[in-house]
């Protein structure tokens, strides 16, 4: 619990709820609860930051990212080593020889790019999880970074499909939350493999992935899945559905491939879809499809999946990226609007993650996670829509101040709950270890 007692004064808030915009407005954080919104606030004791001509908004909301391998950025070709190529290959490939120490670094520079990019929620789709201790890794990193998240429990990259994964691990790491979060910023989930699995030329026998969604569902945790893949693919989320699963409780991933009667499928049931733009289009998936999913009436949010592909996790570069793909497949300038860009990438993201009662808006009673953008970088200068500036013209250096669950992590923009140097310098000496093994 935070004992901040603050009061952001004076800047221009996009509440993201029922209350609009609010010029000029304050803001007031008290034990990691936004307090009070109002002009002119008085709060006797309360620290004051000024953020008159600044823009202040939610905390980003990440919907589905493979953090551990933030350690292997801008790596999907391979490179250095091994000598494979691709995403998927190179995860397999590199991703075997990850020590617990590894998840955790890698985890853990992630988290710190997400606090610097205003990101303040994250989905951490842990998929090589190879044994309880790697597990017990990215938990730490996300607990020490002071981000909301959740931490859907994987399998392993490149797991057998004739294998479980390994359900005994998920449930001694459920039945002892408590000791890893006492608080509830963080909750658990399941990242499922699908009928799929990891290689997607063969099937997970329908005995195992029945029995990973029947522990998942036994231990009434919201499970997670990829329905993406190249168009031979197709059909995935229809067998979801003919197996029972399509609810508010399964977040699909990219749907880039669904024919509109899954996609119809999928929004009778009130199924939630994180759309990667990025990378969507770097591995060749296609155009993002969230123009047709909205118009169905599916709940969307944005991701940023895997820096592998997409290099960083800039979610005001996403939330571009999807409305400029969303325009220009309508061939409407107004077909999809910054406002509604960021609303996906806030109240919305947090509501395909159950969330949307504790954070996603400036909401009285909601937790402070909390961003506050600065107009000085010449790329800004201005402020006229501030909603549309979010959307196309921020970037995470423009980003100010962030608070999570009311505690200050980036302040003057510098992050000050860690520090940079240390983290990069850990990974750089984790990658090179893991390299090492990989190619030895
Ligand atoms: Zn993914």
């Amino acid at each position: 619990m935070s004992d901040v007692n603050l009061l952001i004064r004076g800047g221009y808030l996009l509440t993201m709820d029922s209350a609009g915009d609010l010029p000029g407005a304050d803001v007031h954080v008290r034990d990691g609860v936004i307090a009070r919104i109002g002009r002119d606030l008085d709060v006797p004791g309360a620290e004051v930051i000024d953020a008159s001509g600044k823009i202040v908004a939610p905390g980003l909301v990440d919907t589905h990212w493979h953090m551990w391998n933030t350690l292997l950025r801008g790596m999907s070709d391979g490179r250095p080593v091994p000598p494979v190529r691709g995403y998927f290959a190179t995860c397999v490939a590199v991703g075997r020889h990850f020590l617990p120490g590894d998840t955790y670094a890698g985890t853990r520079l992630a988290a710190a790019e997400a606090v610097d990019a205003g990101i303040t929620t994250v989905h951490d789709w842990a998929h090589n999880i190879r044994g309880l201790d790697w597990a017990e890794a990215g938990l730490r990193a996300l607990g020490e970074s002071g981000l909301r998240a959740r931490f859907s429990y994987g399998y392993q990259t490149g797991h057998p499909n004739d294998q479980l994964m390994a359900l005994e691990d998920l449930a001694a790491i459920k039945s002892d939350w408590p000791s890893y979060h006492a608080d509830d910023r963080i909750h658990l989930g399941v990242a499922w493999r699908g009928t799929g699995g990891s290689n997607p030329a063969m099937r997970v026998d329908p005995g195992l992935y029945r029995a990973e969604i029947a522990a998942a569902r036994e231990h009434g945790l919201p499970v997670s899945v990829h329905a993406c893949g190249p168009a031979s693919a197709a059909g995935q989320v229809r067998t979801y559905a003919d197996e029972g699963l399509l609810g508010p409780d399964l977040q699909l991933v990219h749907l880039n491939n669904a024919s509109p009667a899954e996609i119809a499928l999928a929004a009778e049931a009130g199924t939630p879809v994180s759309v990667s733009p990025w990378t969507e289009l770097q591995i060749g998936y296609g155009q993002p499809v969230t123009g047709e999913l909205l118009a169905a009436g599916l709940p969307v949010g944005l991701s940023v999946d895997t820096t592998m592909l997409c290099g960083n996790a800039d979610l005001f570069a996403v939330m571009k990226v999807t409305q400029a793909c969303a325009n220009g497949q309508a061939r409407d300038e107004f077909a999809l609007t910054a406002r509604e860009v960021l609303r996906l990438a806030t109240i919305e993201g947090a509501r395909t993650l159950g969330l949307d009662a504790i954070t996603g808006s400036l909401t009285v009673g909601k937790r402070a996670d909390i961003i506050v953008v600065s107009p000085e970088s010449p790329s800004l200068g201005v402020v006229t829509d501030p909603a549309r500036l979010l959307v196309t013209a921020a970037t995470p250096r423009d980003v100010d101040l962030v608070l999570a669950d009311g505690r200050i992590l980036k302040r003057d923009g510098r992050l000050t709950a860690v520090d940079p140097g240390e983290i990069a310098g850990e990974a750089r000496r984790a990658l090179a270890a893991v390299l090492s093994r990989a190619s030895g």
